[in-house]
């Protein structure tokens, strides 16, 4: 039996690197077979405390009752139907989101960079429509906005771009966290900021409180779109719905994807109700996008954040995580910071590779990512529970110390 599982892995390995395009480099050798809760089991049969939640999308963990049956009542009803036709769960899910949000109005797309693609859009027609074209968009260094030719010329990384030039024009980047280069950047054709609040994919990096603060006034003065990419910190991660609520300011634009529908690929693009103008009839579209099985589920996860206090549970839980996590900072010395907020949490290591770590982790059944080389990224389902996070400290802390 053992043995025979064991082949398994290693005929889905051989064949991944015969078949499928090598963007994800050398995976984490495990084979995914089903989940409960927030864990993962393999096909080898061995158990994973999911700690990385499908990258901060398994909002509810995994075979979630009430995600499950949402999913499979729609698709019993009906899958897909065209935007040529209204749907039930595409008015009512955007319906929620208004009420939820600074939002007049949404338009679903299928994932987080399709969703940044249709907020950028959206700030060139809305400017276009003004009869002033006002193409450029201000985004940060080290931000990440998707991997599409518009969202990569939106990423303030090099890397990301350079392989793949010509790159979109029309982005200017800045340093995160700093005001006044942001100023010194913006001139007459500038018409959006883009930011995230949470800086996710390079390392966890929070933005400052009173960075946000200035930047809202400032694009407000200047009649300048506020894009705010809670792609990842959206959906209760941080804490709060959306993270722009922690920072007392309401943006223009914001998007989310990642853990909208637990799973099912969503996206979805939120506006106020000027810049909402930026859209006419014909100006953008998407088959997939707002298809009642995506929408059906999001209601669903959405529902189950409130029925069940899941912000509640996040707030305490980040705060007896960090609690644990500065306390092994201090035992081990290993730890150089723990950043983040909810439970989008960033452990930089002092010393010692994050990718060792995230691999000796993974032996003792606990999943994680590593960012760059010194960074563990924790983006655990809403609902684990301070007892789950009491064994993956103290496996953490066993990894950090050198322990077997
Ligand atoms: C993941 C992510 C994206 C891209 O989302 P995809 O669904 O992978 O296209 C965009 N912005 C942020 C902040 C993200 O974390």
């Amino acid at each position: 039996m053992e043995e025979k599982q064991d082949t398994k892995l290693q005929q889905i390995i051989g064949y991944d690197e015969a078949y499928y395009m090598p963007v994800f480099g050398k995976r984490v050798p495990l084979v995914v077979d089903h989940g409960r809760g927030v864990y993962l089991y393999g096909t080898d049969g061995k158990k994973y405390m999911d700690m990385i939640g499908g990258i901060a999308v398994n909002t509810l963990g995994h075979n979630n009752g009430k995600l499950v049956r949402a999913i499979s009542s729609q698709a019993r009803k009906v899958i897909h139907c065209c935007n040529y036709y209204y749907n039930e769960p595409q008015t009512m899910l955007a319906k929620k989101l208004v009420d939820m949000s600074f939002a007049d109005k949404v338009f679903f797309a299928n994932s987080g960079a399709e969703a940044n693609e249709g907020a950028i859009k959206l700030a060139r027609g809305y400017w276009s429509k003004k009869g002033t074209p006002k193409p450029k968009i201000i985004t940060a260094k080290m931000s990440f906005h998707g991997r599409t030719l518009a969202t990569i010329a939106a990423t303030g990384q090099e890397k990301f771009r350079a392989p793949f030039a010509p790159v979109m024009p029309g982005f200017d980047y800045v340093p995160f966290n700093d005001f006044e280069a942001l100023k010194k950047a913006v001139d007459a054709q500038t018409g959006a900021i883009m930011l995230e609040l949470i800086q996710g994919e390079s390392g966890v990096h929070p933005a400052d409180f009173d960075y946000i603060q200035a930047v809202r006034k400032f694009c407000t003065q200047n009649k300048i779109l506020l894009i705010i990419d809670e792609v990842q910190t959206g959906v209760g991660r941080t804490g709060t719905f959306f993270a722009y609520e922690q920072y007392g300011i309401q943006p223009d634009i914001a998007t989310l994807a990642k853990g909208l529908a637990g799973g099912v690929p969503i996206g979805a693009v939120l506006a106020n109700q000027s810049a909402a103008t930026g859209f006419g009839p014909g100006d953008h579209g998407s088959t997939f996008g707002g298809n009642p099985l995506a929408c059906a589920a999001a209601l669903a996860v959405l529902e189950e954040i409130e029925s069940k206090g899941l912000l509640n549970n996040v707030n305490n839980v980040n705060a007896y995580l960090v609690k644990k996590l500065n306390s092994i900072a201090k035992k081990t010395k290993k730890i150089a910071e723990v950043r983040g907020k909810g439970l989008l949490i960033g452990i930089e290591l002092d010393s010692g590779s994050a990718s060792d770590v995230k691999m000796k982790l993974f032996e003792k059944g606990f999943l994680v990512s590593s960012i760059g080389s010194n960074v563990i990224r924790l983006a655990p389902p809403l609902i684990i529970s301070k007892f789950q996070i009491i064994k993956f400290i103290s496996a953490l802390q066993d990894v950090l110390e050198g322990k077997e």
